[in-house]
């Protein structure tokens, strides 16, 4: 496994390594990583010739300073794990790498209503700065295939609307969610949440079930009724949001016969730490 931190440096050995019969992915990260992360390696290396995976805490799309100062990083872990999975080039950018001074980063993507509810709603300027990332990311790695996650499931739908805007020939590939054994879904901000509300933290999942079976017999509406109160009354737990949408458009349904791609998405504080998560109801990217 190869290691860089400059950009030119990484682009030199792309440039070597690449032909045009080859394709490569691209995983990018902000680190702490577990097997969440490390299944879209082992994806991407399934389907690619070689994998490139990010480690960066792009401090664009964070709107609370405090979540960036206490977004866990684990660099040493992250590389063995990295190691351990086969992965050929980690790239981990020092800030000046990816936004340098002297570079302007044309940024005026214009996401019309796929920002404006769920996270874009409770993370103002969130999705500018994951775009202006991952622009920055793919115009300095330029791989064939973008790996991420369907844990992010907002973040994907903006992904992949950037990349039509860009006629990009990028592929997107939307990885399934990896879940602790008790059904949490895993994610880098797990490790700050208290014991009671880790023991607590499973009845998120459990509520994005129960949607999906009750989704033939209530309204959406009604659905997200039930889950709101259901998660409010978990000691320390406060919900942001619980939204039925359709899988591309994100907007709000009111009627799950009438499309054929609808996902749950949920957003909770578990005492300071805020967690997302998400299920297909029916449909899929494709
Ligand atoms: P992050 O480091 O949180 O920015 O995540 C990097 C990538 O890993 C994103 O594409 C996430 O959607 C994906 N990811 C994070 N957690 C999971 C998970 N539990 N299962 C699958 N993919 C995940």
């Amino acid at each position: 496994m190869l290691l860089f931190k400059k950009v030119n440096d990484l682009q030199n050995h792309i440039s070597k390594s690449t032909n045009t019969s080859n394709s490569f992915g691209f995983v990018p990260t902000m680190g702490a990583l577990h097997e969440g992360h490390l299944s879209l390696v082992k994806q991407s290396k399934e389907e690619t010739t070689f994998t490139v995976c990010s480690i960066f805490v792009n401090p664009t799309q964070f709107n609370e300073s405090t979540d960036l100062e206490k977004y866990p990083r684990t660099p040493g872990k992250d590389l063995a794990l990295l190691s351990e999975v086969g992965c050929d080039i980690v790239f981990i950018p020092p800030v000046e790498e990816v936004y340098p001074p002297n570079v302007e980063l044309k940024n005026d993507f214009d996401f019309g209503e796929l920002e404006k509810p769920m996270e874009g709603m409770f993370r103002p300027g969130h999705f500018t700065g994951v775009a202006q990332v991952v622009k920055r990311l793919l115009d300095i790695v330029q791989p064939t295939k973008l790996y991420m996650g369907q844990k992010d499931f907002q973040q994907f739908a903006v992904i992949q609307n950037m990349l039509e805007q860009m006629n990009s020939s990028i592929e997107n590939v939307m990885c399934p969610i990896i879940r602790e054994a008790d059904g949490l879904a895993m994610s880098s901000r797990n490790v700050r949440l208290t014991k009671e509300n880790r023991q607590d933290a499973p009845q998120i999942f459990q509520t994005l079930k129960e949607a999906k079976k009750n989704m033939h017999a209530l309204f959406p509406q009604e659905i997200k009724k039930i889950a709101l109160e259901k998660l409010n009354t978990i000691p320390g737990f406060k919900s942001e949001y619980f939204e039925i949408v359709h899988g591309k458009t994100l907007q709000p349904i009111e009627v799950l016969e009438d499309v054929k791609y609808a996902v749950a998405c949920v957003a909770v504080w578990a005492g300071n730490v805020r967690l997302i998560d998400n299920i297909i109801l029916k449909g899929s990217a494709k």
